[in-house]
């Protein structure tokens, strides 16, 4: 391994600092619906049109064609420059594109790769359904061939931002008979086809904000072409989704977090005065440890991209996922007790309890912590199922 930044690495970094420098957009950005649909389109497009959307993509779609490595720059650049999170472009940047990369037709790549890239569609996730989370492969949400079709009905759950979506990653039994792994399809779902019906979910961070929906489906028909992968070997297909998801997806994040803590540091000494590591032993002890935690973390982000860098996918994002899920809600605890009562004024930069609230959710999103030690267990650490 060699842990040191080329000439050209360092070149592309300062690039993207000034770039970010000049483009980041300073408004608000709004937290619901249509205007924050707006919102994360328009600087998805923006970032396309100054030439850094896709910076590990293959150039054919749109990418700049890059080693990852420069994709992690880039992310730790856009931490950096405290640039907005375009949230809803999220699945369609981190998973469903990587998976279309990797296991996509040509046609289903050319087609909707350019398009995500601009910014000009949103995807969701449709794998979860009411008796199928850690245990997706008890799915139930049945596909028969018709002709040139598959027929879908059944429910999916917990599709975050399905309702402001144009397409969705869907996970469907399509071999009832085949063993629980064997029968299942990963397909592009047209989220304005006739047949799906969304029900809003609301949740406890934003009360009247939809976040979630429940899809149904019924009699949904799904053009045969938009499986990716083969039929009934979705299985495999979707453990590719996982591992964007919980790997490279995660490194912003988890680059974010460590400005949050030395953050949390800056304010510790304010209120407490400059010895406050020492006049608050406890305190001083648990913020030593979280940005100890955080080194840990953004080493670990490093050997991860460098093991997915030479083409090694594995389950070592799963040890990244657990590890910077854990240490964030830890940092959002510690925060309120740094920050007491004043912690409860709600600001619009730094609202600390809907953080805090909402830091319950990371441990369960794509996989829950439990779900991510058992996949430690057996196929990192080789232990017995
Ligand atoms: C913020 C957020 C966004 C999400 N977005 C999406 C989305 O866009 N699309 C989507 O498809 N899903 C989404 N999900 C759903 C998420 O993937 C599931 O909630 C998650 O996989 C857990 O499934 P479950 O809720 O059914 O809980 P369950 O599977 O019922 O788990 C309940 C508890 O039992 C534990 N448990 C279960 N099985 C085991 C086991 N074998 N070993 C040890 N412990 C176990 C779990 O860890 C958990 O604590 C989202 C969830 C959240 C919180």
């Amino acid at each position: 391994m060699d842990l040191q930044f080329s000439v050209e690495d360092i070149r592309f970094r300062d690039e993207a600092r000034a770039w970010l420098h000049d483009n980041v957009p300073r408004e608000h950005r709004p937290h619901a619906g249509e205007a924050m649909r707006a919102f994360d389109t328009a600087w998805q497009l923006r970032q396309f049109e100054g030439g850094w959307a896709g910076v590990s993509w293959p150039k054919e779609y749109g990418g700049l064609g890059l080693p990852l490595i420069r994709q992690l720059i880039w992310h730790e650049e856009y931490a950096r420059a405290a640039a907005p999170d375009n949230h809803l472009c999220f699945v369609a940047l981190n998973h469903a594109g990587p998976t279309l990369i990797a296991r996509g037709s040509e046609a289903q790549k050319s087609f909707h790769l350019p398009k995500i890239l601009r910014g000009e569609v949103i995807w969701c996730q449709g794998f979860s359904e009411p008796n199928a989370g850690s245990d997706l492969a008890s799915l139930r949400t049945q596909a028969r061939i018709d002709g040139d079709y598959l027929v879908v009905n059944g429910s999916k759950i917990w599709t975050s931002h399905g309702h402001l979506s144009d397409w969705q990653e869907l996970l469907v039994r399509t071999d009832p008979e085949a063993p629980r792994h064997k029968g299942i399809s990963w397909v592009i779902c047209d989220m304005k086809l006739p047949g799906i019906t969304l029900r809003p979910i609301e949740i406890m961070t934003s009360p009247n904000q939809v976040h979630f929906v429940q899809c149904f489906y019924d009699d949904v028909r799904i053009p045969l072409g938009n499986v990716v992968g083969a039929v009934n070997d979705g299985w495999n297909v979707a453990m590719s989704t996982l591992g964007f998801e919980r790997g490279t997806a995660q490194v912003r994040d988890q680059i974010r977090y460590a400005y949050l803590v030395e953050k949390m540091i800056a304010e510790a000494r304010r209120r407490l005065g400059s010895d406050c590591a020492l006049s608050d032993d406890v305190i001083g002890a648990r913020l030593a440890q979280l940005r100890a935690d955080m080194a840990a973390a953004r080493a670990m982000t490093y050997m991860v991209m460098s093991r997915a860098q030479a083409g090694i996918q594995d389950s070592q994002s799963s040890l990244m996922r657990a590890m910077v899920g854990e240490t964030q809600q830890r940092a959002r605890r510690l925060a309120l007790d740094i920050l007491g009562p004043d912690g409860l004024e709600n600001r619009e930069e730094d609202d600390w309890v809907y953080f805090y609230l909402r830091s319950f959710s990371i441990t369960i999103a794509a996989g829950t912590s439990q779900i991510q030690r058992n996949i430690i267990g057996e196929r990192v650490l080789g232990l017995p199922r």
